[in-house]
C-alpha cells in the first residue's frame, strides 16, 4: 500500500488522519492512503517556505538547471509506472496517463533552460548620465492549488516555473487524487531540493488550501479550478493584507464549430477527441458542438456510430478508449445534466447510460444530446464529464455568434477547409486559445496556456509567459 505524506521542510510526515485513494476503475482497489494535513502543518509549510527563500531565490542558475533537469530525466526514464498511478487515481486511459507523466517531464526540462535564459534589460535614461536596469526576481512564497483532472501535468506546470525564478512553494493538490503530485514531490526532493524549498501539504481545500490564502506570508497563489472556488481564491487574496498576486485558471464550456466545408473525417476525430476522451473531464474539453445545417446530419451520424465503437472499460486495460468518471459526485452531476437535457427537451442521440463492467466503477457511456439550443443548462453550465451538445445552425456567422455566446472563454476550435473562415474564427473568437481542424483539448508545453472571460484570471501561465506570474518587475536607476 502506498503512504501519501506530507513534506514539510525536507521531512516526511505521516502523522495525522488518512483517507483511501480509489480507484474509480475498481472502487474495491484502494490506489493508496493519503494524509489528512491540517491547518497547523500548511502553516509550518509556508514557514519552512518562508525560512528557504532567500537562499533558494539567490541560487545559481546552474543549481536550479541540474535539480530541475535530473527531476525531468526522473520523470521521463518512470514515465510509464507514474501514468499508471495517474490512471489508476484519476482514471483516464493508460496511454493518456503515460502521455501525461511525459509531460510533466518535459515541462521541467523546458524550465531547466529557463533558468539558464533569465534576462534584464538595460536603456539609457531620459535624464543624462543615468543607467536604468529592468530585471525580474522571484516573488516569494508561491501557494499551489490544483484540481484533480492532470495530478501531475498540472502541478508540474505550477511548480517548474515557480523552482525555476527562484520562488519557493507550498503546493495543496486535489485530496481526490494526491498519489501523482506526492510521487512528483518525491522525485524533485530527491533531486537535491535544499529543505523547505518545495514543500506539500494535501488535504482539504476548506482546511489546507483556506490557510495558504489567508497566511500574511504567502505572496502569491496560482490556482487551477472551479469558478466557485476561483472566485473564493480571489476574494481571499485580495482581502489579504498584505495583498496577494493570483492567478486563475477555471471552467469552460467550449465550442467546436464543424462547417460544412469540413473534412467529416477531420471534424468527427476532433469531436470524439475534444469532448470525450479524458471521459470528457478537462477544461479544455468541447461541450458544444456548432454544426451548420447542411453537415449536420451527416456529422451526427459519423460521430454516433463512432461513439458506438468506442471501449469504455477499466483505465488500465488495453484497448480501452475511455475510462471511468473520476467518483460518485462527479457521476452524479454527469447523470443530472443527462436528466436536465432530457427536461429541457433536448435529444439523447447517443449513451448517456450506467455501465456494468467486472469491476464495479464509475462507467458512463459518453452522451450525446442534439437538437440543443445555445440557451439550455446544457449548452451554458460546465457539466465536466462525457456529455456533449450539438447546436444546429445556419451558417458560419451565426456559429462565431454561438461560438462566443458564453460566459466562459477557454479554448476553441473549427474544422472547415476554408481559409477565409478559418482566419476569421481565429481573429474573432473570444477564446484565449484557438484550434483549427485539430482537437480543441490538447496544447504544446512551450507555448502559453489560458482563457479569457470567465475562465481565467491573470497572466499565462507556461511557456516563457509563466515569468509573467512567478516574477517580479524591479527598475533599478544609477548614475555611476
Ligand atoms: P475545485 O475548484 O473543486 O478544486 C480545486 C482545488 O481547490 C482543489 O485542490 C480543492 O481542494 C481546492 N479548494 C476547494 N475549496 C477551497 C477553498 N475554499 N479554499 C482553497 N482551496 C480550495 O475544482 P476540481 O473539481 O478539483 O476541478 C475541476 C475544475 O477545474 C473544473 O471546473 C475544470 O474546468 C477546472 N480546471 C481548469 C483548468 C484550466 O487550466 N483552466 C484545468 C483543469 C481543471
Amino acid at each position: 500500500m502506498l503512504m501519501f505524506n506530507n513534506l514539510i521542510d525536507g521531512e516526511w510526515l505521516s502523522d495525522g488522519a488518512r483517507s483511501p485513494n480509489v480507484n474509480p476503475s475498481d472502487t474495491k482497489d484502494i490506489v493508496g492512503e493519503a494524509v489528512r494535513g491540517t491547518r497547523a502543518q500548511a502553516d509550518a509549510a509556508v514557514a519552512a517556505a518562508k525560512a528557504a527563500f532567500p537562499s533558494w531565490s539567490r541560487s545559481t542558475p546552474q543549481v536550479r538547471y541540474d535539480i530541475l533537469k535530473k527531476a525531468s530525466d526522473e520523470i521521463l526514464a518512470r514515465k510509464d509506472e507514474l501514468g499508471r498511478l495517474l490512471s489508476r487515481e484519476e482514471g483516464k486511459t493508460l496511454p493518456e496517463g503515460v502521455g501525461e507523466a511525459a509531460r510533466a517531464g518535459q515541462i521541467f526540462a523546458f524550465f531547466a533552460g529557463e533558468c539558464l535564459r533569465m534576462a534584464g534589460e538595460k536603456l539609457a535614461s531620459v535624464r543624462p548620465g543615468i543607467d536604468i536596469e529592468v530585471t525580474r526576481e522571484a516573488v516569494g512564497v508561491v501557494g499551489l492549488i490544483t484540481p484533480w483532472n492532470f495530478p501531475i501535468a498540472i502541478p508540474a506546470w505550477k511548480i517548474a516555473p515557480a523552482l525555476a525564478y527562484g520562488n519557493t512553494v507550498v503546493i495543496k493538490p486535489a485530496d481526490l487524487v494526491p498519489g501523482s503530485t506526492w510521487a512528483l514531490v518525491d522525485i524533485l526532493h530527491r533531486a537535491g531540493l535544499p529543505k523547505g524549498v518545495l514543500n506539500l501539504v494535501i488535504g482539504r481545500g476548506s482546511e489546507v488550501g483556506a490557510a495558504l490564502l489567508e497566511h500574511p506570508d504567502v505572496a502569491a497563489i496560482s490556482f487551477t479550478g472551479s469558478v466557485a472556488t476561483g472566485q473564493k481564491v480571489a476574494a481571499a487574496c485580495i482581502a489579504s493584507r498584505p495583498m496577494k498576486k493570483f492567478q486563475l485558471e477555471m471552467g469552460g464550456k467550449n465550442p467546436l464549430v464543424v462547417l460544412d466545408d469540413a473534412d467529416l473525417k477531420v471534424a468527427v476525430e476532433a469531436a470524439v477527441n475534444s469532448a470525450f476522451f479524458s471521459t470528457g473531464q478537462r477544461c479544455t474539453a468541447a461541450s458544444r458542438l456548432i454544426v451548420t445545417k447542411g453537415i449536420h446530419d451527416r456529422f451526427v451520424a459519423a460521430l454516433t456510430e463512432r461513439l458506438g465503437g468506442l471501449t469504455i472499460d477499466d483505465a488500465v486495460k488495453a484497448g480501452t478508449d475511455i475510462g471511468p468518471v473520476v467518483d460518485q459526485s462527479q457521476l452524479d452531476q454527469d447523470m443530472k445534466y443527462v436528466a436536465i437535457g432530457k427536461d429541457e427537451g433536448a435529444k439523447l442521440a447517443f449513451g448517456g447510460e450506467l455501465l456494468k463492467r467486472d469491476a464495479p466503477g464509475f462507467y458512463l457511456q459518453p452522451a450525446l444530446f442534439t437538437e440543443v439550443t445555445n440557451t439550455m443548462r446544457i449548452a451554458r453550465e460546465e457539466i465536466f464529464g462525457p456529455v456533449a451538445a450539438v447546436i444546429r445552425v445556419n451558417d458560419y456567422a451565426e456559429a462565431l455568434a454561438t461560438a462566443n455566446d458564453t460566459e466562459f472563454g477557454l479554448s476553441a476550435g473549427i474544422c472547415t477547409t476554408s481559409l477565409k473562415y478559418a482566419s476569421d474564427f481565429k481573429r474573432n473568437s473570444e477564446a484565449g486559445m484557438v484550434m483549427v481542424n485539430l482537437p480543441i483539448a490538447g496544447v504544446d508545453y512551450h507555448v502559453p496556456f489560458g482563457g479569457r472571460k470567465g475562465s481565467s484570471f491573470g497572466p499565462r501561465e507556461q511557456g516563457r509567459y509563466a515569468a509573467e506570474f512567478y516574477t517580479v518587475v524591479k527598475t533599478a536607476y544609477t548614475l555611476p
